[in-house]
């Protein structure tokens, strides 16, 4: 049922999920002319799962027994990564299962969380099928660090992990209008962006944060900061790179789970130096039995923000980005300083008022992440760790992770560390 065997000498370690149709509908042919060849020298054992249909990677995780697979990884765009996060997330054991790696190999048209790994790595940057390379490259060697993840809460109460982003206003409407021009692959938001500046709009909304640091004592309203140059130099991208993860299977090994030991069975290298993870780790019952994560950093959707929040004045915006990965596309490093797993969501905002030109500049800026020193009055942006959207504008996009989601009040926050990301 769309699952097909490669190479079965032996237990099967990867999970190696392909949207055929992510992309230019390439997916398959690129892990077969560029990965393949590469994970068979380095004898990597992996099974091939071609997705048939929308949410089949979700269900695929949400079944799958996880003690068989060292590491899951997808081959697509941002959109299928975020199926099987939410698949994990879904699962009775969520919190065993959200340890397992995972991978990304880039075959969407939209690559942000490859871009964004191939990056920490301290590569110099790399597109289409050289990324694909690096990002081949990185599974082979099998580092695994932590990454952070978000949770989204929308107004039905329905409850979404992300690992990319949050949008609405221009970004939001430049991804899913794009999604026509997927067949010339990472360009569409290119074209997309020239598309929508032409029908620029006003965004009429609420926004409210929470940020990283206590706000100095300022006037209750939006804090525009000078922006800083972003650092040319990033060191240690990857903080907390804590153990490896090396295929090589022998049948008596023990559950994959154990990320912790430093059982000889084990095929993981551990070394866990990352107390956030510890700290932030939901506790168990003491029947074994998961308990739900809280998002103690959230009142409900129709309670208002509490007084440590800060408010932001204005309620005409051009675009509202949450993102919690340096690039935002192949071609966009939105967050010069960010890291996968630094605990912040990097919220950026336009307000109305910027020109045309101006907001072209920025996004022609941000290939070498240096929107933030354009100077532009209508760009602002912190760090913080919880936000809250209210939409006012009647009708209008919002995406997670560049996938359109229910529109209407939202609010997120970090959950630093939870999730284990292949890099490196
Ligand atoms: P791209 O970067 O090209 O948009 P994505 O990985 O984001 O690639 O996938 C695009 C969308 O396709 C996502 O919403 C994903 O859930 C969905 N999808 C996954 N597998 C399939 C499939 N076999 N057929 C159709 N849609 C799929
Ligand atoms: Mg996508």
């Amino acid at each position: 049922d769309g699952v097909a065997y490669t190479e079965v000498r032996r237990p099967c370690r990867v999970m190696i999920l392909v949207n055929p149709h992510s992309g230019r509908g390439q997916a398959l042919q690129l892990f077969t002319g560029h990965v393949q060849g590469m994970l068979t020298e380095a004898a990597v054992p992996y099974t091939l799962v071609i997705t048939e249909h929308q949410n089949h990677a979700r269900e695929v995780v949400r079944k799958a027994d996880l003690t068989q697979w060292d590491a899951l990884v997808i081959m697509s765009g941002d959109g299928l990564l975020f199926e099987v996060i939410n698949g994990l997330m879904e699962r009775e054991d969520w919190q065993e299962a959200i340890q397992t790696p995972l991978g990304i190999l880039p075959g969407g048209s939209g690559n942000a969380l490859a871009a964004s790994v191939h990056h920490y790595s301290q590569s110099p940057p790399a597109w289409n099928e050289e990324l694909l390379l690096s990002c081949g490259f990185m599974l082979c060697k099998g580092l695994v660090g932590s990454m952070d993840l978000v949770s989204i809460h929308l107004a039905s109460r329905q409850r979404l992990f992300s690992f990319l982003s949050l949008a609405w206003g221009f970004v939001a409407d430049v991804d899913i209008e794009s999604e026509k021009y997927r067949h010339v692959g990472a360009i569409r938001f290119l074209m997309g962006t020239l598309v929508r500046l032409a029908t620029l709009r006003v965004y009429q909304g609420r926004l409210a944060y929470l940020p990283v640091k206590e706000a100095p004592k300022l006037p209750k309203g939006s804090i525009k900061a000078n922006h800083p140059p972003p650092t040319p130099q990033h060191p240690s991208l990857c903080s907390s790179l804590s153990c490896r993860l090396i295929p090589n299977p022998s049948p008596s090994q023990k559950s994959h789970h154990n990320h912790n030991s430093t059982n000889s069975n084990h095929n993981t290298i551990t070394k866990s130096s990352n107390n956030a993870i510890t700290t932030m780790r939901p506790e168990t019952q003491s029947d074994g039995k998961a308990v739900a994560l809280v998002d103690s950093l959230l009142p409900g959707l129709d309670q208002p923000v509490p007084e440590s929040w800060t408010v932001v004045r204005e309620e005409d915006f051009v675009l509202v980005l949450a993102i919690y990965q340096s690039h935002l596309a192949e071609d966009l490093w939105t967050v010069p300083g960010a890291m996968a797993d630094d605990g912040h969501i990097h919220l950026f905002y336009v307000t109305a008022g910027i020109s045309r030109p101006a907001l072209l500049r920025l996004f022609l800026a941000m290939e070498k992440g240096a929107h933030l020193a354009c100077g532009c009055p209508h760009l602002v942006y912190e760090k913080v760790k919880a936000l809250r959207l209210e939409p006012i504008s009647p009708q209008g996009v919002i995406t997670v992770d560049g996938e359109m989601v229910e529109y209407g009040p939202v609010q997120a926050q970090i959950h630093p560390g939870l999730a284990r990301l292949i890099c490196g």
